[in-house]
């Protein structure tokens, strides 16, 4: 399989590696919403390389969040006109459902930040798996 776009990979939460893997156990459990299996099943790459690796996704979360928010407030209030209560109502409406897909989706672009695309990686998987 050649490289597949590094912003699909992370829209798919597939591991940045090779590209195949899930980055979260499905199906998707509210009580854990982010459950992260520790190794990738198809290349067994750390999904969690060292304590803390998540702590960068925060301000990815934040900075995609804010703008988003911004933007649901900005046409709100300018497109629609509706009053500043009415907007913040169907902005925590929208906040509320949006949550879990941008808490996802921060850790899934920032692993893919950090680790590159291996086309060997899956090869060494099975090489590891026959005793070579
Ligand atoms: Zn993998």
């Amino acid at each position: 399989m050649s490289k597949r776009n590094f912003l699909i990979n992370t829209l798919l939460k597939k591991c940045p590696r090779c590209q195949e893997g899930d980055l979260f156990t499905v199906p998707f459990e509210f009580s854990k919403p982010v459950d992260m299996p520790e190794h990738c099943p198809v290349c067994h790459q750390k999904f969690e390389p060292e304590p803390g690796f998540y702590y960068g996704s925060m301000f990815i979360s934040y900075i995609i969040t804010a703008f988003f928010f911004l933007g649901i407030i900005g046409t709100c209030l300018i497109v629609f006109k509706l009053s500043l209560n009415v907007s913040m109502v169907i902005l925590l409406v929208i906040a509320a459902i949006t949550y879990m897909f941008f808490l996802r989706m921060s850790r899934s672009l920032w692993i893919n930040i950090m680790v590159d695309y291996d086309p060997k990686a899956k090869e060494d998987k099975k090489k590891k798996s026959f005793g070579y």
